[in-house]
This record gives structure tokens, sequence and C-alpha cells, in this order.
């Protein structure tokens, strides 16, 4: 086989760049170990930038997120006692979109059929190669067959656990594992809030999300190691009414239909590209999901690499392929401290002395406007090129 680009990996990353390559006139083919279905049921995340929902709009994926996505104007914050809400249109003139990771895949599924897109899906043994040349290929076994993919130029969408990562040879990396993990679940009942509520409370940290009117997703902290078969659907709501407790207000419960455990860690890998390689999304940085920055973080590398790689194939011109790492971890870095800094606010430890910072940056966020902008810039999302 033969193309343009090889793709590795057909998550958000992967899909959005075939797309955004088609409509610049380039070339690829994405190759996936998952089966369609089972990417595309794959339950992740679900807020979407305002950078991301102008980008998927621009380029003819908006008309299903305009008409289910739900538009959030800001988030809750809440400590025992106390709510209170962020309006990030007042504070910067940006919001956010509620659409789950679930539907972008498919939209972008159905835009890359009608393109008539090549992607081999169930492969196995994905390797990678002759990447210091002007010839690189991947080879992958189908059906008990190998199958040798040539192409000008690979990218590796490949997630955290893909194989592309580890073919940069000597790269630097930062890992902070964090000491806790989320319980997350979907349930079949509305939504007890109109917008997220972010809850710190001296059990650990909950969160409120949702996915449609009639859909919530829930969080809860829990200890790294945690069975989720150790929590029965009555400890997670009873979990979950307690840490978000407030006079007035209560939570609608309803049958948990998927239940799960994501540990929390920060990652981030560099350069992200390697001769004729380049990394984009979740295989050259992890965030935790606090600040709602993993598929974002995902969409922003392919929006700067579409681009790079059309000029660079099309035209011979490298000129963005060369600065497209620094490009990228800019806003990489940006989004990682972010991350890290809701992640720290949010999240309860043992230490009683923790406790009382976090409660008193808790309460400067709501109660300078200063603050409260930081915060609303940085999760309704910076520009692509930052
Ligand atoms: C379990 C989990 C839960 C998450 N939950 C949230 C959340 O609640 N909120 C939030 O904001 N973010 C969440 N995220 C983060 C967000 O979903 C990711 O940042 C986003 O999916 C990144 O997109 P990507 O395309 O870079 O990687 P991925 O979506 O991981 O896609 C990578 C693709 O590569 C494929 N692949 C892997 N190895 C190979 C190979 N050898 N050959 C071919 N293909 C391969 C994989 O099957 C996958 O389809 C979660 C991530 C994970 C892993």
């Amino acid at each position: 086989m033969r193309t343009q680009v090889a793709i590795v990996g057909a998550g958000p990353a992967g899909l959005l760049l075939s797309h955004l390559l088609d409509r610049a006139g380039v070339e690829s083919v994405i190759v996936e170990t998952r089966s369609r279905e089972y990417v595309e049921a794959r339950i992740r995340a679900g807020i979407l930038e305002q950078s991301t929902v102008d980008l998927l709009r621009d380029n003819g994926l908006g008309e299903r997120l305009d008409r289910e996505g739900d538009v959030h104007r800001g988030i809750y914050l809440q400590w025992p006692g106390e709510r209170h809400h962020l309006d990030f249109t007042e504070l910067v003139g940006r919001s956010v979109a509620v659409y789950g990771q679930t539907e972008v895949t498919k939209d972008l599924g159905r835009a890359r059929d009608a393109a008539g897109q090549q992607i081999v899906y169930e492969v196995a043994d994905t390797a990678v190669h002759d990447l210091e040349t002007d010839a690189p290929f991947v080879t992958f076994t189908r059906d008990g067959e190998t199958v040798r993919l040539d192409a000008d130029v690979v990218v590796g969408c490949d997630g955290s656990f893909g194989p592309s990562r580890a073919a940069v040879p000597n790269p630097q990396t930062w890992e902070r594992i964090y000491p806790y993990s989320w319980l997350g679940i979907l349930a079949d009942v509305a939504p007890s809030t109109d917008e997220l509520i972010y809850a710190w409370h001296p059990d650990g940290f909950a969160l409120h999300s949702m996915r449609s009117e009639t859909v919530s997703r829930l969080y809860l902290q829990v200890p790294n190691g945690t069975d989720v078969a150790d929590w029965s659907d009555d400890r997670i709501w009873s979990a979950l009414s307690a840490r978000f407790a407030l006079d007035g207000w209560t939570l609608n419960a309803g049958p948990i239909t998927e239940k799960s455990v994501l540990p929390m860690r920060s990652f981030v890998q560099q350069p992200m590209r390697h001769g004729r390689l380049f990394l984009a999304g979740d295989a050259a940085h992890i965030v935790p999901p606090t600040g709602a920055k993993g598929l974002n973080l995902a969409v922003a590398d392919v929006a700067l690499l579409a681009p790079a790689l059309a000029a660079l194939v099309r035209d011979e011109d490298s000129t963005l392929a060369d600065t497209y790492s620094d490009d990228a971890l800019r806003r990489v870095w940006r989004c990682t401290h972010f991350s890290w800094w809701m992640t720290t606010m949010l999240h309860t430890s043992t230490d009683p002395f923790d406790a009382r910072l976090q409660l008193a940056q808790l309460r400067w966020v709501v109660s300078s406007e200063a603050a409260a902008r930081e915060l609303a810039e940085n999760y309704a999302g910076l520009p692509i090129r930052f």
C-alpha cells in the first residue's frame, strides 16, 4: 500500500488529522488496532473548548454538534456550604460545549466515509520504520497477513500506549503520577445541574458533568488501586450526595450504565517529531482530566500539524513542519500547568495544611475577578496558535 501520510491510530487526533489533510488535498491511510464499533463507543472526554468547536465548525463538522451539543457559559466551584458560578462568557467572552468524545468520533467517522477514506481497523503488530529517510513506512498484520504501508510521512496518533512514542530516540520526558484516581460513572438520569460542578470536599473531590438531557457523568476521587467491584451503586450515590451536599439542592440518582477507574497522570515527551515521524495527541502528552484538556490538546496538535504536513508533502516546504514540535509544545505545557493546577487545587490529601491552602485558593478564584478570569481563559481555551 502507498499513501502520502500514514496515520497510526483512529482516535480523535488521527481521524481529525486525516479529515484536515483531505481538505488540503493530501491523501492519508489510518491503521487502528481496535474495531470501529469499539473506537466509537469508548467513553472518555466530553468538554470541547471554544477553539475546538470553531475548528470543527469551520471544517464541516459542526452540524450535529450545533444541534445536539450544549453550550455552557461556565462552571460551578463548590466547597462545603458554598457553591459559586464562574461565568466564562462574561469574564472572557468565550464558552465551552458539552459534546461527548464518542459523538466527535462518530461525526469524524461519517465524514471520512463520505470522503472515501481508507481506515484499516483491527490490525496487530503495528511498527514504524525508516523514519530518518524520505521513505518511511508502517507495517502491520491483518487477518494473519503482513502489510507494508509506504508513505512520505508517518504520524503517531496512537495514544498513550501505542508504539510511535517509543520510536523517538532519546526523548526528554516528564511525568507526575498523582496519588489518587477518578471513579467515573455514566447514569441514565437527568443532570441535577445546568453546568458542571467541581466540588472540593474533605472526603475527596467530586465532579458532576453530563452527556445529554437524560445522561449524567459523575466522578469521585478515590485512592489509587481502587477496585470498581468495591463500589456498589448505592455506595457511589451516597458518596456523591455527601460530597455535593448543599442546602436546598438534591442530586438525582438513577441507573448506572458504566463504571470505571481512571488513574491521574501528567506526562510530556519532547520533541514531538523525529525525522519523518510526527507525534500528536496522547501519543506525546497526557494530562489529568480535571482541566478537560486531553481531547482539546489532541485537536490543537493536529490543527497545527495538518497545514505543516500539507506544505511538506505537497510543496516540499518544511518551514511549518520544522517548527511544529515547538509550536505544539508551547500550548501543551500551558495546558499541562492548568491541568496540574486544577487537579492539585481540588483533590484532597491527608495534609490539613494543604486543605487550608486549597480553600484559600478556591475562595480567591471566586472573589477576585482577575483570578476568575485566569481560570476562565484557560478552561474555555486559548487560541490554537497560542
Ligand atoms: C480511559 C481514559 C478516560 C479518559 N477520560 C477523560 C475524561 O473523562 N475527560 C477528559 O477531558 N479526557 C479524558 N481522557 C483523555 C482524552 O480522551 C484523550 O486525551 C483523547 O482521547 C486523546 O485523543 P488521541 O486521538 O490522541 O488518543 P486516543 O483517543 O487514545 O486514540 C489513540 C488510538 O490509537 C489506537 N492505537 C493504539 N495503539 C495502536 C497500534 N499499535 N496500532 C494502531 N492503532 C493503535 C488506539 O486504539 C486509539 O484508537 C481520557 C483518556 C483515557 C485513556
